[in-house]
């Protein structure tokens, strides 16, 4: 990576197509939101892009797919070593693209990249076809590559997300057409630039930069592009769902959340500084982050004293040292959009207990995007700031008497991603679990995923399951063969 860290033109990104990198006609700059500085550039692609790379792909994904399982598996393994051995340069990378800590992006970005890798690889072996015997027929399910799919990707964790998806998605035998969000895209560029140094064969993982309206759309439109896996926000998903729906494409939705936090008073000791950080690790925008929180009416007040004490830890600073716990959000533009729910909460009369400005920040950092980890109490749970997502540093607060209670409150949402309860009382916890609409909880943890489970949301926060057997089904068409002995043809086999 060039030494200058503040120079304008740090990064010229490219087109990775075909194994071979080229520029788009326009291009868009890339900014550091920790600086409010332009580091570089990348191609603002379009159609003409999306139809090179989807023809690259649709090239080699037949001598891809006739590689043995154990060479695919090989080469995850490979991409996961290359990843491994260049893990400080990636963190360095997404903390300057994203503006989140680089002990956040080391510890929970790129590792998370580089296990996700390592875990279809393993995860590959316990993945069998399925027989099923009978008296005179037998019924095997076969399930072969889908050929060229599309993925589309958010920009609050970049590489985690775009690896998440790329590694099933080989690993079934496809090849891959990738866009990654247009403000995060410079670790899928230094992904590509790995695959190069590795000889990772040509064609198989394509990465087109650019807006989604854009080079996004013409992706998920393209008549060759067999399945779309998409993770982005509600609005966005509808428009991505409706046309590729039309157009009978496989299609996997992982979108927004508006995460309720349950926390009885019987909450084990250690509950706030966990829900802290479910509520403001990377700035409050991972689409888990808890952003209504609930907690019986007996323990409430000392527990909102215990969140703040541990709050004031929580100091947004530099995301380039290694110390800082808080970045910056991802831009001045989002920074806007949480300010405003911010202003919008205290006209409604909410009361701010902690933070609700943006920091006093200095030297360099006084042009960054940056928002102290905010609580709000005092609103209505039907109010805007409660029901809507702000994927930001704002939690809003509300109390509850009983369990009855606090499950209604919690399921009046239009979203369904995940949620988490905190108390003693594990029988009470599984009891409220299986009643709140949310496709991911957790008990007394959070953020703690098994990559062999399902993962994703109900109601507006997506359609379809990522994780173990259920990215490998998404990523793969099934057809069933059903045969019959030559013995029993004569009758074939039906008594
Ligand atoms: P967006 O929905 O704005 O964008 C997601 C991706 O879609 C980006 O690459 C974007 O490109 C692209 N895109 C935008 N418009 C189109 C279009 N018309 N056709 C095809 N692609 C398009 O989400 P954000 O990037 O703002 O990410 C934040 C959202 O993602 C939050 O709502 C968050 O909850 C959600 N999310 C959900 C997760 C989950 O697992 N459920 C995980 C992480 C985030 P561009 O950036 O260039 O506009």
């Amino acid at each position: 990576m060039p030494k200058e860290s503040r120079s304008q033109d740090q990064f010229q990104m490219q087109n990775f197509i075909g194994g071979e990198w080229s520029a788009a006609g326009a291009t868009l700059p890339i900014l550091n939101p920790a600086l409010g500085l332009t580091i570089g550039s990348l191609p603002r692609s379009g159609a003409v892009e999306i139809d090179r790379a989807v023809a690259a792909a649709k090239s080699s994904q037949p001598s891809w797919a006739s590689l043995s399982l154990k060479e695919r598996v090989g080469w995850l393994i490979r991409i996961a070593e290359a990843l491994e051995n260049n893990a400080e340069e990636f963190a360095q990378l997404e903390s300057l693209d994203t503006g989140k800590p680089i002990s956040l992006a080391k510890n929970m970005d790129i590792s998370r990249a580089i296990a996700n890798f390592r875990f279809f690889a393993e995860f590959s072996e316990s993945f069998k076809e399925e027989s099923f015997p009978g008296t005179t027929s037998q019924n095997l399910t076969h399930r072969s590559a889908l050929g060229v799919v599309g993925l589309i990707t958010p920009w609050n964790l970049p590489l985690y997300l775009l690896t998440w998806k790329i590694a099933p998605a080989i690993l079934m035998g496809n090849a891959v057409v990738a866009k990654p969000s247009e403000m995060t895209s410079l670790t899928a560029w230094r992904f590509g630039q790995l695959l190069e140094q590795i000889a990772f064969p040509k064609g198989v993982i394509n990465f087109v930069f650019g807006l989604g309206a854009e080079c996004g759309d013409a992706l998920v439109v393209h008549p060759d592009v067999r399945a779309i896996s998409f993770t982005g926000g509600t609005k966005t998903g509808a428009l991505v769902g409706a046309a590729a729906g039309s157009r009978f494409k496989k299609l996997s939705l992982e979108l927004g959340g508006k995460n309720p936090i349950v926390v009885f008073d019987d909450a084990p000791p250690g509950a706030s500084a966990q829900v802290v950080r479910s509520a403001f690790l990377n700035s409050g925008q991972i689409c888990l982050c808890g952003s209504r929180l609930f907690v019986q009416r007996k323990g409430y007040d000392s527990f909102l004293k215990e969140m703040s004490l541990e709050l004031a830890r929580w100091v947004p600073a530099d995301p380039q040292k290694t110390e800082t716990v808080m970045g910056s959000l991802i831009s001045k533009d989002h920074l806007a959009k949480v300010e405003s729910y911010v202003t919008l909460s205290k006209e409604l009369g909410g009361r701010i207990l902690f933070g609700g400005k943006r920091p006093e920040m200095s030297g360099a950092l006084t042009e960054g995007a940056f928002y102290l980890p905010t609580i709000v109490e005092g609103l209505s749970p039907q109010s805007r700031p409660s029901q809507e997502e702000i994927f930001g540093p704002v939690l809003v607060v509300h109390p509850f008497e009983t369990e009855e209670e606090v499950i209604s409150l919690a399921n009046q949402v239009t979203y369904g991603l995940s949620a988490s309860i905190w108390s003693a009382d594990l029988e009470k916890a599984k009891r409220v679990a299986e009643r709140l609409e949310a496709g991911v909880i957790w008990i007394n943890t959070w953020l703690n995923r098994d990559l062999r489970t399902a993962f994703g949301g109900m109601k507006n926060s997506g359609v379809g399951r990522e994780g173990g057997r259920y990215s490998l089904e998404f990523f793969s068409e099934v057809k069933n063969i059903c045969w019959v002995s030559p013995e029993g043809a004569a009758t074939g086999g039906v008594r």
